[in-house]
């Protein structure tokens, strides 16, 4: 059996054809393009296609020439739910929207999520949690990309990165065009790191909203918005962008 989650679909009459083929090709990944919003499933040269995907790269070329669309595949170890690091860095290189479809872990295929620049905005309150895809970092980055006409750089990343000594938010956020501010002279709009309630590093992150509403994304709850006064305490540093605009005309907060 096959299900699609309540998620954006961009290409919808490929979706049946990518979804059966995912679960056909358990517990190997699948693999394949859109063109034309249509599926075309491709061979995963992969050693052991049950741990990765393998498209030769002639396939690519030739396909980016007809109108390459999106890449899709599939994971089937049921630890993987998300893009992983490398899916996420190829998306990046490749220019072109990636979706991804998982496991359940009994062989039921779940998705397809997607992911990429050249796709719409989704709303910012009620994202399901996917890790790279609809996650705290990502909400912040489209805020800017709809709200502020500002699009800075994804990062490929890794489910709990901050468990693996990494400190994306703090490593990255000047580079990215922001400046800290104080708590005293904060504006609608402007972000927030912060640490979660259990954790002493910085590895979330949001937007407030104004008064007493802040906006963002915990790990496997959906997106909404919070009181400020709720979440301040766990803040570690306020910033706002340099080419911040002030608007609180808030699209997609409804
Ligand atoms: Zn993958």
């Amino acid at each position: 059996m096959t299900r699609v989650f309540g998620i954006y679909q961009p290409f919808p009459d490929a979706v049946d054809d990518i979804t059966s083929d995912a679960q056909e090709r358990y517990p190997e990944e699948s693999c394949g393009f859109v063109v034309d919003g249509k599926y075309v499933p491709k061979k995963n040269k992969a050693d052991n296609p049950t741990k990765g995907f393998v498209i030769d790269g002639r396939t690519y070329v030739a396909a980016k020439k007809k109108g390459l669309q999106a890449v899709v595949h599939s994971h089937t170890r049921k630890q993987l739910k998300h893009p992983s690091e490398a899916d996420m860095q190829q998306q990046i290189a490749m220019n072109v929207p990636w979706g991804v479809l998982w496991s359940d872990g009994d062989g039921d295929i779940l998705g397809p999520a997607w992911w990429g620049d050249q796709l719409e905005t989704q709303p910012f309150v009620g994202r399901p949690f996917i890790y790279g895809i609809y996650d705290c970092f990502s909400l912040v980055r489209d805020w800017y990309r709809v709200q502020h006409n500002i699009i800075f750089r994804d990062f490929a990343r890794k489910a709990d990165w901050w468990l693996l000594g990494e400190n994306m938010y703090v490593d990255h956020f000047k580079e990215c065009g922001f400046f800290q501010v104080s708590e005293q002279d904060l504006r609608p709009g402007d972000a927030f790191m912060s640490r979660f309630a259990r954790g002493d590093t910085t590895q979330h992150a949001g937007i407030y909203l104004g008064g007493n509403q802040v906006l963002h994304h915990l790990i496997s709850k959906s997106s909404r918005r919070d009181t400020l006064s709720s979440w301040a305490k766990y803040v570690t540093h306020w910033v706002r962008h340099k080419e911040q605009t002030k608007t609180n005309n808030w699209i997609g907060l409804t």
